[in-house]
Order: C-alpha cells, then sequence, then structure tokens
C-alpha cells in the first residue's frame, strides 16, 4: 500500500489535500498549482491592492482569516473569491447566500491570503481603507482616479509593476490566455510566473496601460509600441511598452529600464579577481586603443561597457558617445541617441565626435564595416573607444572585423583588448547544498566525470527568497583577450582563427568562456546546467589544474 491509502484507509473521511498536505507529500503551493492546472482555476497572489474594500463591509476579517478567504472583486455580477481550498462548496455557496451573487473562486496559499487580510485590517484601523501604492508616474497630464464602478484596474497595474520593479524584473509580460490573464516578470533572465487574475479584469488592464503609454486603446487587432516612465521609491524606471494582439486579446510586455540599475560597479560583474587587475591597470589606465565587448543580445554586453566607461570617466577627460538608444545617463558625459534609418547614424556620429575633441568615445554598436574602419581610426588617433561587437568569441571578432575590411594594420594597431561575455545566473546563498552533475551537461560540456573530480559542486534547492528556482543574480562569464606582439603579428599575417586561438592560450592569464565558467563553477557560484545552456564549447579545453594555474598568473608590465 502507498503511504496515501495507508492514511485514507485510517481516516477515510480525509480530503485528498488533507492527505496530500498533512503527509507533506506537496506543498500547498505545489498541490494549488496542479489542482489550478487541471480545473482551470486562476492562481493567484493575493494582494490587497486588488480587493475592493467595500466588500469587507459585510463579512468580518477575523471570519475571513478562519476560512482562508477573501473576497477581490465584483466584475459582471459575480464575486471573485480567493479561497486556500477552491473546491470548498459549503463556504462557496455560504457566501453567495452573503453577498446575493454567484461567486467566481480562484486559489492562493494560505499564508498569503493571511497576509493580505492582516495588512487589510491594520489598513482598515489606520488611514481608512484607501490602498495605495508608491508609485509616481512621469509625463502623463494626470493618473485617473479608480472610478466607481470597483474595477481596480489603476491599483492592478500599480500593483503589478511595483512588484516587477521590486523583483528586479527586466520584463512584466500580460498574457490573455482562454480562462485567465497571466501575469509573469523575467528575473535573471527567466521567466516566472507572477500572478494570474480573472480574465474578466484584463480589458481594463489593457486599456489603463495603454493609456499612461499612450496608445491607441480603441484599436485592438494592430500591434502597437508605447512608453511612459515611473517613479518606484525614489528609483527612475523608463517602461516601453509592446502590444501584440493575440487570439485571446492583446498579450502586452512591458520592458523596464531601471536608469540606476544599469550602472554596475567594476567589481561585481563576475572578473576574475586577476583579470580585473589586470584590465584596471593595463587597458583602462591606458589613454587610446579600441576596447570591445563583444556576445550575443543579452549577454550583458551593453551593461559591461557602461561600467568600463563610468569607471574611466573623471573631470579631465571628455567622453562622448553615441548609442542606439541612450540606455542610460552617464554624469558629465556627452551622449546621443543614433537612428540607422532616419539618422545620424552610427558613422555620420563618429565622424561628427572626432571635432569635438573628445578623450573617450563610445560607440553603442559596431554593425558595419563604415563604423568598423571609422572607430578603428579614431583609435589610431590617440583616443580610447569603447563599442560592443556581435559575435561568439574573442576570435570571431578579429575575424570578423577583417572581414568587414578594416586593414589589418589598423586592426592590429589600435585594439587593446577583447572581452568576450555571457551571462549566468548565480546560486541562491540561501538555499546552496551540494549537487552531483549531471549527465546530460558533462555530455553536452564535452567533460567527463573524472575532469570534475575532487571539484565541490552546489546548486540551489529553491526557497521563497529565490522563488524556488535555486538561482539569485546574475554575474558575467568572460573571455579576455590582452593582445601581445604575437597576436598583433598574426593579425598582421591574416592568421586562421584556428590559429589565432592557438596564440590567444598563450597570452598569460587567458581563459576561454567556458574555462572561466567552470572556475566560476568550481567556486560554488553557479552550475553546471548554466555553463551548459550559456558558454560556447571549447574544443580545446585544458583541465582543472591548469585552469586554476592560468588564472592565477598575473601578466607583468
Ligand atoms: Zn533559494
Amino acid at each position: 500500500m502507498t503511504r496515501y491509502e495507508t492514511v485514507k484507509s485510517k481516516n477515510p473521511n480525509l480530503t485528498d489535500r488533507d492527505i496530500l498536505l498533512g503527509e507533506e507529500v506537496v506543498t500547498e503551493e505545489q498541490y494549488l498549482r496542479a489542482l489550478c492546472a487541471k480545473d482551470d482555476i486562476p492562481f493567484m497572489e493575493p494582494d490587497v491592492s486588488l480587493v475592493d474594500t467595500s466588500l469587507l463591509a459585510k463579512v468580518s476579517i477575523p471570519y475571513l482569516v478562519r476560512q482562508r478567504a477573501m473576497p477581490l472583486r465584483v466584475v459582471d455580477g459575480r464575486l471573485n473569491l480567493v479561497m486556500s481550498d477552491p473546491l470548498n462548496a459549503a463556504l462557496i455557496d455560504e457566501l453567495e447566500r452573503t453577498y446575493g451573487m454567484t461567486i467566481k473562486p480562484a486559489a492562493a496559499v494560505t499564508a498569503r491570503i493571511e497576509e493580505a487580510l492582516s495588512t487589510l485590517e491594520q489598513l482598515r484601523d489606520t488611514a481608512g481603507v484607501e490602498v495605495k501604492t508608491a508609485l509616481q508616474y512621469r509625463n502623463i497630464q494626470e493618473t485617473p482616479e479608480d472610478d466607481d464602478a470597483g474595477e481596480g484596474a489603476v491599483a492592478i497595474v500599480d500593483h503589478l509593476l511595483s512588484k516587477a520593479i521590486a523583483m528586479g524584473a527586466s520584463d512584466l509580460h500580460i498574457e490573455p490566455l482562454e480562462h485567465k490573464v497571466r501575469a509573469r516578470v523575467r528575473v535573471d533572465g527567466v521567466l516566472r510566473h507572477l500572478t494570474d487574475l480573472p480574465n474578466d479584469f484584463a480589458p481594463r488592464i489593457l486599456s489603463r496601460i495603454k493609456v499612461i503609454a499612450h496608445m491607441d486603446i480603441a484599436e485592438r487587432r494592430l500591434h502597437q509600441d508605447g512608453r511612459f516612465s515611473v517613479n518606484a521609491e525614489g528609483r527612475d524606471v523608463d517602461i516601453r511598452v509592446s502590444s501584440y494582439a493575440s487570439i485571446f486579446g492583446e498579450t502586452l510586455v512591458l520592458r523596464l529600464l531601471d536608469r540606476r540599475r544599469g550602472l554596475i560597479p567594476l567589481d561585481t560583474l563576475g572578473f576574475e579577481p586577476r583579470i580585473l587587475a589586470m584590465l584596471r591597470e593595463v587597458v583602462l589606465r591606458s589613454s587610446s586603443g579600441l576596447i570591445l565587448i563583444t556576445g550575443p543580445t543579452g549577454s550583458g554586453k551593453t551593461t559591461t561597457m557602461y561600467s568600463f566607461v563610468d569607471f574611466t570617466r573623471d573631470d579631465s577627460l571628455k567622453v562622448i558617445s553615441c548609442e542606439n538608444p541612450v540606455e542610460y545617463m552617464l554624469d558629465g558625459t556627452t551622449q546621443c541617441s543614433v537612428n540607422e534609418k532616419s539618422g545620424p547614424t552610427f558613422a555620420d556620429s563618429l565622424r561628427a565626435i572626432v571635432r569635438q575633441d573628445p578623450d573617450v568615445i563610445v560607440v553603442g554598436e559596431i554593425r558595419d564595416g563604415a563604423t568598423a574602419e571609422l572607430a578603428t581610426e579614431s583609435a589610431l588617433t590617440g583616443h580610447k573607444v569603447f563599442s560592443t561587437f556581435h559575435t561568439e568569441d574573442g576570435v570571431a571578432t578579429v575575424v570578423r572585423l577583417l572581414e568587414m575590411k578594416v586593414e589589418p594594420f589598423l586592426v592590429a594597431s589600435t585594439l587593446s583588448c577583447i572581452i568576450a561575455q555571457r551571462l549566468m545566473r548565480r546560486i541562491c546563498e540561501n538555499c546552496r547544498r551540494p549537487a552531483e552533475p549531471s549527465k546530460g551537461d558533462l555530455r553536452f560540456l564535452g567533460l567527463n566525470r573524472d575532469y570534475l573530480r575532487g571539484v565541490p559542486l552546489l546548486a540551489g534547492a529553491g526557497c521563497s527568497e529565490c522563488g524556488g528556482t535555486g538561482y539569485a543574480g546574475r554575474m558575467g562569464i568572460h573571455e579576455v583577450i590582452l593582445l601581445d606582439d604575437d597576436f598583433r603579428d598574426a593579425i598582421l599575417q591574416k592568421a586562421s582563427s584556428k590559429d589565432l586561438r592557438r596564440l590567444a592560450k598563450k597570452i598569460p592569464g587567458f581563459l576561454t568562456l567556458e574555462e572561466d565558467g567552470l572556475l566560476k563553477v568550481a567556486a560554488g557560484k553557479t552550475t553546471l546546467s548554466e555553463l551548459a545552456d550559456n558558454a560556447p564549447r571549447d574544443a580545446d579545453l585544458r583541465d582543472m589544474s591548469t585552469i586554476k594555474e592560468v588564472a592565477a598568473i598575473r601578466r607583468d608590465r
């Protein structure tokens, strides 16, 4: 007999829920998520801002705490009720009689319902029942007040935005599905479920966001873009909204650009300490040369570039940028947004910048031969130039520049450093514990078990602090090529990428992305599966002890 059957035979009156939770087979959240998926019930993060507080006049809060339920709002004549047990028909009956209307149940874990009820109680004791968030909108004539119909769209949107900003999300997705609206946030590059809302809320939520983003509310069949800014607890966040007309209604994606978060101090980007020291002493101190940060979209290269520029700039230097678009404001620098279609383009801006007597030039991205050539020429004439590039790794950057018809002598004489980068999630420090490598990850990375012999691996078990993911925050892994004479000669000779790769490995302190990632895995900062998901394979991977030795070498200059 299974444990379930044993308990059931002894206590035939217990429900499945009582047994599954009582025996700790699953957590309440796991149980509810499964039940909601099966019966198509919204699973929610209940929050006070979702509650029409006038509904509390008919029932007492202690009663609701006992029943583990909370009324939300009346929509289209039906009362939305969030319950810890959405199958409790007796309670639904009782409240339908109390309110005189049909109830539409939603589910939430007991602790969250209790939390929300206790907040409501405090609010009622102090400042009446008005609930306000700390969000302030910019560039909007006025924030329309919640209307009398109890629709609550303003409060709900405020709630979703505040929550996304507090979690450090990069995106908020609002997706109408067949029976509910799903809100998800992207945190550390991965989408997480935030809350479900009853689908009756959809039109009002969508309209509210479209109003504040200056989009056409009446237009629901065409894809649209908009933007607005908010201030949340002293942080300015620019929000770009895009709508996509899906079969169940418009899906909105809100990209959150927190200008302050954009600037991350150099020493928290994830560079190995000795690499960081080399970058500080050799690359960032020198007054000229081209520094390229490369990687695919979403690899954090723009963030790294901003950190470099921020580290470099001081009052004695003129720093000018052309970017597409300017994402973060840097104090004391002259920034310009380029537009490749309507102008000014990167090439136009670079031609103008050199006449502005700059010391440091920041080119948002090199995408074409003309920009590449202008950037290298500026570096040749004694400027320090920072830019990003879209290639797999450091060596591919050199090859690509030559393919763009930049003269080999220009590349060899101006390029001072290439940094290839990827982002990996950090293991949550609150729930990390020893872990075994999975066969799939080992195979994908081209490793056998012996390779990691004696290397203690860690992974996050998942806890409330990391939203059950086992990860919290991200860091970079890097492949840094500090060009030496042999490497420059090879560029002049137009050496093959295979030869360049071989030479790069001879540069003191050089590690490939996979090697740098393995160091961080061995240090318990991240996992093998993050490495497998994010780093390109290194066909000539060196063994762990060599990698550790190389990382410990400091180039003498
Ligand atoms: Zn955790």
